[in-house]
C-alpha cells in the first residue's frame, strides 16, 4: 500500500494540509473555487475522524478528492515497531515519517486517563550528557502535523482516548517554537481532538528567551524545566545549556512564566549516582526553590548504554525526596513505566537504527 495518496508527486511542492488551521484551510479551499463549508468537512476528517487518506473523505466528490491529492501532502506517521510493556501496559511506538526518518512516542496508562509522550524533533541538538536522543545531534524539526499525528495514530491504534500530552520525547520543543505553537493551537481546537492546554506539559532544557516568549502567550500549559542540578557547576557537567544560562536566569524565567500564566512550574530532576544525589545537594536544591509554588519530579536516571551514568538507589531517592518535603517543596518520584521496553528518551530509536545498520 502506498504510504500516502500522493507518493509519486514531489512532496516539496505540496502544502501540508494537516498543519493548517481552519481559517487558513477555508481560505485555501475557497481559492480552489470550492464552497467554504468543504473546509470544515475536510478539517473534521483530518482532526476528528483522524483519517489517513483523502479517499476516506466520503462526503467529498471523487473529483474534489483528486484535486486535494494534487495540492496537498497528507502527513501521516507509520508504525514500524510497537512494543508493549509486560509490566504496566505502557506502549512504545516507533513511527516512520514520510521522508523515512523515525521518531518515538510513548503511550502510558494512568488512573486519571491516558497520556502520550511525543517527540518534537528528529534527534536533538541540546547535548545533555545522559540523554540518548542527542547522541547523533538533530536531524530536523517536526512539523505541527507530525506532532499531531503521533497523538492521532496512537489514539486510533489503541482505540482509547488520549487525555494528556507531555512533550518530553526526543527533541527540544522550544527549539521548534513556531511549530510547537501551531501544534498547541490545533490539538486544543474544539473542531479537533479538543485536548485542553491544562492537560499538556511542555518540557524544556531551559531556553530562557523562549520561556519568556511562551509566557507572553499566556497559554494554560504546564511548563517543566529540566533542572537536574542545584548549582551551576554541576549543571554544566550535565547540560551544555548551563554554559549559556545560569540557574538564576532559568528560575527568573520560570517565575515570570508563573506570574503570566498562574501555572505551577514543574522541575525535572534526574538523579545521577554520585553527581547530583547527595543530602547536601537536596538541601541546596530546597534552598534554591524555597517560596515557589512548584513541583519537583524526581527521575531515577535511565542508564543509556553509550553513557556511563548510574542511577541512584531507591533508598537514597527516598531520602532526597524527604529532605525536599521537609523543606516544604512538593516532590514526587516519577513512576517508571515501560522499563522493559527501552523506556528512556531516544533509546528505542537508537536500537532500531543499530539493528538496521547491522543487517
Ligand atoms: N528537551 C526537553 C524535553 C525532552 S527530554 C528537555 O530537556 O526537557 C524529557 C526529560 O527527560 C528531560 O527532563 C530530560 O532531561 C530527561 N531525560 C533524558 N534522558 C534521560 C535519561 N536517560 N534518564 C533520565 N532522564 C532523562
Amino acid at each position: 500500500m502506498d504510504k500516502t495518496d500522493n507518493k509519486s508527486l514531489n512532496l516539496a511542492e505540496l502544502t501540508d494540509i494537516k498543519s493548517l488551521n481552519l481559517a487558513e484551510l477555508k481560505e485555501d479551499i475557497e481559492a480552489l473555487g470550492e464552497k467554504k463549508f468543504r473546509a470544515a468537512q475536510i478539517y473534521d476528517w483530518l482532526h476528528k475522524k483522524l483519517v489517513t487518506s483523502f479517499d476516506e473523505m466520503t462526503n467529498l466528490s471523487a473529483a474534489l478528492r483528486e484535486r486535494l491529492k494534487e495540492r496537498y501532502e497528507l502527513v501521516c506517521v507509520h508504525p514500524v515497531d510497537v512494543r508493549t510493556s509486560k509490566l504496566d501496559e505502557t506502549k512504545k511506538f516507533l513511527f516512520e515519517l514520510n521522508d523515512g526518518n523515525v521518531i518515538e512516542s510513548v503511550w502510558m496508562k494512568y488512573n486519571h486517563g491516558n497520556s502520550v509522550c511525543i517527540s518534537s524533533q528528529v534527534g536533538c541538538r541540546m547535548g545533555c550528557r545522559f540523554c540518548a536522543s542527542t547522541i547523533d545531534g538533530m536531524v530536523r524539526n517536526l512539523r505541527p502535523s507530525e506532532m499531531l499525528e503521533q497523538v492521532y495514530r496512537i489514539q486510533k491504534l489503541t482505540g482509547e482516548r488520549v487525555s494528556n500530552i507531555v512533550i518530553m520525547g526526543s527533541g527540544e520543543p522550544l527549539d521548534n517554537f513556531d511549530n510547537l505553537l501551531r501544534f498547541l493551537e490545533l490539538i486544543s481546537d474544539e473542531n479537533g481532538l479538543n485536548i485542553s492546554h491544562r492537560n499538556i506539559t511542555v518540557s524544556t532544557c531551559g531556553l530562557v528567551d523562549k520561556i519568556y516568549e511562551l509566557a507572553d502567550k499566556k497559554l494554560q500549559i504546564t511548563l517543566a524545566l529540566s533542572l537536574h542540578a542545584s548549582n551551576d557547576e554541576t549543571r554544566r557537567t550535565l547540560m551544555p545549556i548551563a554554559n549559556k544560562y545560569t540557574i538564576k536566569e532559568e528560575l527568573d524565567a520560570c517565575d515570570y512564566y508563573y506570574r503570566m500564566t498562574g501555572r505551577r512550574i514543574s522541575f525535572e530532576y534526574s538523579l545521577v549516582s554520585g553527581v547530583n544525589d547527595s543530602e547536601e545537594i537536596a538541601y541546596e536544591l530546597a534552598g534554591l526553590l524555597k517560596g515557589r509554588n512548584c513541583h519537583v519530579n524526581l527521575i531515577p536516571v535511565n542508564p543509556v548504554k553509550e553513557r556511563k551514568f548510574m542511577r541512584t538507589n531507591y533508598d537514597k531517592i527516598m531520602k532526597f525526596k524527604n529532605i525536599l518535603e521537609k523543606c516544604s517543596i512538593n516532590a514526587t518520584i516519577r513512576r517508571e513505566l515501560g522499563m522493559d521496553i527501552d523506556g528512556a528518551c531516544g533509546q528505542l530509536r537508537r536500537s532500531y537504527h543499530e539493528s538496521a545498520s547491522n543487517k
